[in-house]
C-alpha cells in the first residue's frame, strides 16, 4: 500500500513538471513546424530550361512512373537537340527515394517541400508537364550540395541558373 501511495505521488509529480512546460503539439493546419531544407516533399521542382530529354531519371525510377516523351527539335539527331513533350510523375505511387533527383547530369529535377497533395482520385496525383513547368520553383538540398554550400533554405524561389551547379 505504502508503495502505491509513493507511486502516486511520483506521477503527480511528473504531472504537474509538465503542467506549467509549453506544448510539444502545434495546431496544424493553422501552425506549422519548420521543415528540413532537404525535405522530400511530394511535389518536384524542374527546370524545363536545364532538362534535355534524356531521360536518365527515368529510368533511375525503381517504379518507372516518370514518363518522359521527347522529339528531336530539328531533323539531324544530335547533341542534346530534344524538345519535350510530356514529362509526367505519377506521385501516387512515388516513394519520394529522390533516385531520379541524384540521377539527373543536368540539375534539372530536384525534390520540392511541399507535403499538403493529397488527393480523393489517384489520378489526380500524377503531376503533369504543365504543373511542373507553372509549380513553384523552390527545389529542396537534398542531393544537391550546390544548394546547401550557399546556405540556401529552400524558402525562395530559384530561376534555372541559381538551381544548378553551373549556369546555363
Ligand atoms: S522519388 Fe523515387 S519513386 Fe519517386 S519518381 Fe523519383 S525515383 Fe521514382
Ligand atoms: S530531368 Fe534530368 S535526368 Fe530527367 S530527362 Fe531532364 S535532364 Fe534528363
Amino acid at each position: 500500500m505504502r508503495i502505491f501511495g509513493l507511486g502516486a505521488i511520483k506521477g503527480l509529480v511528473v504531472t504537474l513538471k509538465y503542467l506549467f512546460r509549453p506544448p510539444f503539439t502545434t495546431q496544424y493546419p493553422e501552425n506549422k513546424l519548420d521543415i528540413s531544407p532537404r525535405f522530400r516533399g511530394n511535389n518536384f521542382v524542374w527546370y524545363e530550361e536545364r532538362c534535355t530529354g534524356c531521360s536518365s531519371c527515368a529510368k533511375a525510377c525503381p517504379l518507372g512512373i516518370i514518363r518522359i516523351v521527347t522529339h528531336p527539335e530539328s531533323h539531324q539527331q544530335v547533341g542534346n537537340d530534344y524538345k519535350i513533350d510530356v514529362f509526367e510523375i505519377d506521385t501516387g505511387r512515388c516513394m519520394f527515394c529522390a533516385l531520379c533527383v541524384e540521377a539527373c547530369p543536368y540539375d534539372a529535377l530536384h525534390m520540392g517541400g511541399d507535403f499538403e497533395k493529397a488527393d480523393y482520385v489517384r489520378e489526380d496525383l500524377v503531376i503533369t508537364t504543365d504543373q511542373l513547368r507553372e509549380g513553384t520553383k523552390k527545389p529542396q538540398t537534398q542531393f544537391r550540395p550546390q544548394l546547401e554550400d550557399i546556405g540556401y533554405q529552400g524558402e525562395e524561389e530559384l530561376d534555372e541558373h541559381e538551381a544548378g551547379r553551373w549556369s546555363l
